[in-house]
């Protein structure tokens, strides 16, 4: 007998949103992700083909995932992905599809991106200086980015949201200067602390967002505020509503009780949490011949499978995997 109630967590958190990784390689090295000599790349031959992939989300779908992030590695790395997003973007059930991706190769896909549904996207900007961007993602690349934050702007791609990872005595003076920069371009500005998510993230300078979300919260007056998307961050709103900065706090103050998303890599393995190792492999199932009632009760155990929260505090050096292999 088909069940078609939602798809629920063992902590009754309804899971609407999931983040999908199509690739695990990425043209830049932030120094919080993924290290310069990384070389622990998944076998293309074991990465979920797009039928595989449309397949595996339309069965999500049909247990009411709606929001649905394509992300990477660098998402923009995967050949035809437009091709792929135009197939999800038509999947019943999936409302909102949205990307996130460092803006090196946006300028060449905006327009294709947006023509096949893709609405919005979240690009990754740590800096406005170009020898600071080039010492945080190892490549001389700030050119680039805002040639591609420039032509998702003129695609229509909207909102654009700015992740910038804040990082203690690397990039923390530029806070109030990249606030200028998103309220001069529309732009919503979210700060997210970094993660101990493998070595790389364990390293990074970590910044507790507190301290600048309450200085700004006095400097523009701003009050609490919602922006629509799912995800994480807690918002700020400026009292016209023009200004929006968001706060991304998995350590200051985290936000696993309101949790509704997993996340699909690349070769088909579901993690159930960045914080934790809790994970469940699609592809042989898929690979198998599984039926869509048996593949609907498969992703039903992996939901069983959600661990309550991260122990990022407790245990940071539990996570081993790179934030590059989930996609953030
Ligand atoms: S750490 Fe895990 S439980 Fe917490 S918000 Fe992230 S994915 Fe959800």
């Amino acid at each position: 007998m088909t069940d078609h109630t939602l798809l629920t967590d063992n902590f009754q958190r309804p899971i609407e949103y999931l983040r999908l990784s199509v690739t695990d390689r990425c043209d830049l090295r932030c120094a919080y992700c993924m290290p310069e000599d990384f070389k622990g790349y998944e076998e293309p031959e074991n990465w979920l083909t797009f039928d595989e992939i449309e397949r595996l989300i339309g069965a999500f779908a049909r247990l009411g995932v709606k929001r649905l992030r394509l992300t990477g590695g660098e998402p923009l790395l995967r050949r035809d992905l437009t091709g792929l997003a135009g197939r999800l973007s038509a999947l019943p059930g999936i409302e909102d599809l949205s990307l996130s991706t460092n803006a090196t190769h946006l300028d060449k896909h905006a327009q294709a991106l947006r023509d096949n549904g893709i609405s919005r996207i979240n690009v990754s900007l740590d800096s406005l200086q170009r020898e600071r961007i080039e010492k945080i993602t190892g490549r001389d690349c700030l050119h680039k980015i805002l040639a591609g934050l420039m032509a998702g702007k003129e695609a229509g791609l909207a909102p654009i949201k700015i992740n910038m990872v804040a990082l203690q005595g690397v990039n923390d003076d530029e806070i109030d200067s990249m606030v200028a920069f998103c309220i001069e371009h529309g732009f919503i500005l979210r700060f997210i602390e970094a993660m101990p998510v493998g070595s790389t993230g364990r390293e990074a300078q970590f910044l507790d967002l507190q301290p600048v979300k309450q200085r700004l919260q006095e400097r523009f007056g701003l009050l609490e505020g919602v922006i629509p998307g799912g995800g994480p961050a807690r918002y700020l709103k400026s009292a016209d509503g023009k200004f929006s900065v968001g706060f991304i706090t998995p350590i200051s103050q985290h936000f696993c009780e309101t949790c509704n998303r997993v996340r699909l890599a690349v070769d088909g393995t579901l993690y159930t949490c960045l914080g934790q190792d809790e994970k469940f492999e699609f592809r042989p199932l898929l690979r198998g011949g599984i039926s869509d009632q048996g593949l609907e009760d498969a992703i039903r155990l992996a939901i069983s499978l959600k661990p309550e929260r991260h122990e990022f505090r407790e245990e940071p050096r539990k996570i081993i995997r790179f934030m590059s292999s989930t996609g953030g």
